[in-house]
């Protein structure tokens, strides 16, 4: 089969090429734009791989959309390209908008059109199409209680324009769904962590400033509870619902590991004091680093996922505990300076020139 990936020059998409191409005999046509998150050496381990091909794209240009359809007539669309930082929406929602719900909207009007096509071209590839959109648990809005999750039927209440972009991008996707019979899934997913992680994102920001001496800024009171997934879980759980889901369904993909973000820093900085015990000068202990600053707005206190439809339906459960998990990835961290000492200095962005449309 063919798998149109969008945004997988990114974290989560990078992974699910990685999967495709590692554990499965299938095709990838990875379409990503290439903004400040995408990073195609992350894509390093499978790019000379005759099976994938790389497609310089904005999901937002519809004429471009069309063409790669009609081009490499996928079996699956598996649709992660977005603006998916919490803090960028917040300073500036624009790009939110545009990408996560217009680029939905152009996506799913390329699948439907080429869809339709096929319904007389090829009835049978028409019957197993199937367009994945890939989403998270942050549409829920936040929960208060100490044992409440979210399910697949809980109410959306975003708090963020990213989570409000992402809310809207998935009542497209249903909607395409109930009205039009274009065969969806979707999948609701908690925050991920593990390699080729951008650096601005909680988990790798804590242990690249703390190897580098800087303090540890954690939000609030750091009392702010999030469920943690591997990154490499959350891929092969999307591979499964792309492939074995039933249509029309939203599964919740989650690590059922709730961590208060303080937790989650001291783990770091216990895990480098094991592991990276030649501490920069002035530093005693790597948590004497940790400092408090004010809270973002809007800041959600608790997520939490029930995970249990698609370990019933599907039969998956994550492979990694919190434990394991942050072990592996702050040995990746360690074992990989190249690659986040590109991403820092920019030196990953002149890939790009490199690429054609
Ligand atoms: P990311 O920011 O690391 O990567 C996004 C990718 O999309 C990048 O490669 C970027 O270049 C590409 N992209 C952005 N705009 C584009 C456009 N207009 N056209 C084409 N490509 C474009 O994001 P991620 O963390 O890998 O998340 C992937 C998906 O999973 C997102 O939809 C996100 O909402 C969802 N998700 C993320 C998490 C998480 O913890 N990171 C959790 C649950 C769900």
């Amino acid at each position: 089969m063919t798998f149109l990936v969008t945004g997988g020059a990114g974290f989560i998409g990078s992974a699910v090429v990685r999967e495709l191409i590692e554990k499965t005999p299938h095709r990838v046509v990875n379409v990503d734009n290439l903004t400040y998150a995408g990073n195609p050496e992350s894509l390093a381990r499978v790019d000379s791989d005759e099976r994938y091909e790389f497609r310089l794209a904005d999901i937002c240009d519809a004429a471009a959309m069309a063409r790669i359809f009609r081009e490499y007539q996928p079996d699956v669309v598996m649709h992660l390209a977005a603006e998916s930082h919490v803090d960028r929406s917040i300073d500036g929602p624009s790009a939110f908008i545009e990408t996560n719900i217009v680029g939905t909207y152009t996506l799913l009007e390329a699948a439907r059109v080429y869809w339709k096509g096929l319904q007389d071209s090829a009835p049978q590839k028409a019957a197993n199409f199937r367009f994945h959109h890939i989403s998270t648990d942050e549409v829920y809005g936040d929960l208060h209680g100490v044992d409440d999750l979210f399910t697949e039927t809980t109410p959306y209440a975003p708090s963020s324009p990213y989570s409000a972009s992402k809310a809207s991008s998935d009542h497209l996707v249903r909607a395409w769904n109930r009205t039009f019979g274009l065969p969806t899934l979707v999948t609701n997913c908690s925050n991920n962590y593990g390699p080729f992680h951008f650096p601005e994102k909680l988990i790798p920001l804590m242990i690249l400033s703390a190897l580098a001496g800087q303090s540890l800024p954690v939000y609030g009171d750091g009392k702010q509870v999030r469920d943690w997934l591997f990154v490499e879980d959350h891929a092969r759980a999307l591979v499964q619902v792309a492939c074995e889901g039933k249509i029309g369904e939203t599964y919740n993909i989650g690590g059922h590991n709730e961590k208060q973000n303080l937790e989650v820093v001291e783990t770091i900085c216990d895990l480098l004091e094991e592991l990276a015990p030649r501490k920069p000068p002035g530093v005693e202990n790597y948590r004497d680093l940790i400092t408090f600053v004010a809270d973002r707005p809007g800041h959600d206190q608790r997520y939490a996922i029930d995970a249990s439809k698609i370990q019933r339906e599907l039969g998956w459960t994550p492979r990694e505990t919190f434990e394991s998990g942050m072990r592996k990835t702050v040995c990746w961290f360690l074992e990989n300076e190249v690659w986040w000492l590109r991403v820092q200095n920019g030196s990953y962005q002149g890939e790009r020139l490199g690429v054609t449309a």
